[in-house]
């Protein structure tokens, strides 16, 4: 598909008058995942933003890993977070680790403890909460606020060598328990955890905190343009006043958007975590998960994904997009891709009772109209058909140009059949149908006797492959519905109908399909072979996304 081309954006005419103006004389972004957890649709907008801005004006983007938290980090998360970077199709000029530069985080933090900036603090996290005061009241001074540089200097290194335990002091910097600013009262630099870290395994007790770390990896790396989404607004003067305190020679600047928010869809790791946990979802690439690596399983496209970034566009105003608009990108992406092909999702068998039996034709149809270099297909034709239960009614309403008694129909790429006779069971359920078929309206034979209203899907019955389907509708409920408590309800707004499982049928020139093959199923939409399923002869297909179509399968 043709790529969009990338879109000026507020951040993009920083650069441009940046390198005008000769701030800075090249561009180098990064791209810096905590790794707590797997890549999401609105990491895929930073990662487009960053990589794309640095590719634009020919400089470098960092891949980094921001591994300061080593109770929620894992080395698993790490190599998903490479693979799903790679397959969105970018390459970083680097691959770093926050981790890699504890040490110089740590003479750093004691700069800045030199300098009088700097204190070691014995508050636990309830006394300092108390007494940070609020946005229309100044907070209150520690008591250990005033500890000599000498002190400090000796605690301070008495937390890095294990003898406290986690919780029992921290090191604040020392800025103004009075700053109508929050983040300058007096903030945590570094706490202490015992805990094995993915990356530096027991070498550290203590580690720095986000707001102390990421300005000096961004200095350390002469980041030039650090962007991040807008809850980090508020952080920006203390990301301004470490890379100035602690000397960094370098100077970066912190740019903030919005970040993507999509509706009926959760989009924070830890609460896509806890869909993984509780087993409401099949893993982390589970096909309804907004992930990368989910979205690659359902059969999303690289291309689709980096046009919808590029689409929805870089603001400062928080805005939530319509879940169906990635499919449109999709769409348009297999459009002229795909393969179109027949399958039954929900089968009744025909039997055209005026076909010789014994007998199988092939007819020709072709492989994508709109492609016509994809050339034809061969499809098997007898006596015997699948066609979808909902295309069949004995009491069809008005305006049903379907199979029903008496009414002619046209098989696509195939013949007019007309429907003379139906078999029920016991429960009264439609099992097989009767029909006859008109030799002389072969498709493409140019007939113009007579015209029908319907045209329906089918498969040939003894040569047909079986498949399993996957319909998928959103995984959450009610987008309009406030989250009651944000944090603990969007469980109880969980689609019981996310996923429907049809077993079917599909052509037989089908039968060696691939993981990851992408075909478009005649009045179904766009399916994408299932990587996890599709295997030792079983074919399980994921719906990507529905034709702009009226046609809907009937709930079951
Ligand atoms: P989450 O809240 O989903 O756990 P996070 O912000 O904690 O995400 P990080 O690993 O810290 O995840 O994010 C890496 C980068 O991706 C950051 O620069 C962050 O701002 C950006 N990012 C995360 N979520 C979004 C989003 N929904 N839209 C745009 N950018 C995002
Ligand atoms: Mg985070």
């Amino acid at each position: 598909m043709v790529e969009t081309p990338s879109t000026s954006n507020f951040i993009r005419n920083i650069i441009v008058n940046d390198l005008k103006e000769g701030n800075v004389d090249s561009v180098v972004t990064r791209f810096p995942p905590e790794p707590n957890g797997y890549l999401h649709i609105g990491h895929a907008k930073s990662i487009c933003l960053n990589f794309e801005l640095a590719k634009e004006f020919k400089g470098r983007v960092h891949l980094r890993f921001d591994d300061t938290n080593p109770l929620k980090e894992d080395t698993e998360y790490v190599e998903s977070i490479k693979e799903d970077v790679k397959w969105l199709g970018f390459d970083w000029d680097a691959l770093y680790f926050a981790s890699d530069y504890f040490e110089e985080m740590y003479a750093r933090a004691v700069l800045l403890i030199k300098k009088g900036k700097a204190f070691v603090c014995d508050l636990n996290a309830d006394e300092m909460r108390e007494m940070r005061g609020t946005l229309t009241q100044p907070g209150k001074n520690s008591p250990y606020r005033d500890r000599s540089v000498e002190e400090n200097l000796e605690l301070f290194e008495r937390m890095r060598n294990g003898e406290f335990g986690n919780g029992e002091k921290v090191l604040r910097a020392k800025i103004d328990m009075a700053s109508p600013n929050i983040n300058f009262r007096d903030p945590v630099i570094y706490r202490i955890a015992h805990a094995t870290h993915h990356n530096t395994g027991d070498a550290w007790c203590i580690y720095p905190m986000y707001a102390f770390a990421h300005p000096i990896e961004d200095a350390i790396e002469s980041v030039t343009h650090s962007i991040c989404t807008l809850e980090f607004e508020d952080q920006r003067p203390f990301y301004d006043w470490v890379v100035a305190e602690t000397e960094m020679a370098s100077t970066p600047h912190q740019y903030e958007f919005a970040r993507l928010n999509i509706t009926n869809t959760v989009m924070s790791k830890r609460k896509l975590k806890q869909l993984v946990d509780e087993g409401v979802v099949d893993g982390w690439d589970d096909p309804r998960m907004p992930t990368i690596s989910g979205l690659r399983r359902r059969g999303f496209t690289p291309e689709s994904i980096r046009n919808f970034c590029r689409e929805i566009g870089v603001t400062k105003s928080d805005s939530t997009v319509d879940s169906k608009y990635l499919d449109h990108f999709i769409r348009e992406d297999l459009k002229l891709k795909a393969p179109r092909t027949m399958g039954i999702l929900q089968p009744l068998k025909v039997v055209i009772t005026n076909y010789p039996e014994g007998q199988v034709e092939w007819l020709d149809a072709e492989v994508n109209p709109e492609v016509p270099e994809m050339g034809m297909r061969q499809i098997p034709f007898s006596r015997e058909i699948y066609i979808e239960q909902d295309d069949f009614m004995e009491n069809p309403p008005a305006k049903y140009f379907r199979l029903f008694p008496g009414n002619e129909v046209r098989l696509k790429h195939a013949y007019f059949i007309k429907c003379n006779d139906f078999i029920k069971d016991e429960n009264g359920n439609v099992t097989e149908i009767h029909c006859t078929y008109d030799v002389e309206t072969k498709s493409g034979s140019g007939f113009t006797g007579r015209k029908v209203k319907g045209t329906i899907h089918w498969v040939e019955a003894t040569h047909a492959v079986p498949a399993e389907f996957r319909l998928y509708e959103p995984l959450i409920l009610d987008e309009t519905e406030q989250e009651a408590t944000e944090e603990t309800t969007f469980l109880d707004r969980i689609n019981p109908d996310s996923m429907v499982v049809e077993q079917g049928f599909i052509e037989p020139n089908l039968k060696d399909i691939q993981p990851h093959d992408k075909l478009q199923f005649f009045r179904h939409g766009y399916f994408n072979a299932d990587s996890k399923y599709t295997k030792g002869g079983k074919i399980v297909f994921n719906l990507i996304v529905s034709l702009k179509s009226s046609f809907q399968l009937p709930k079951n």
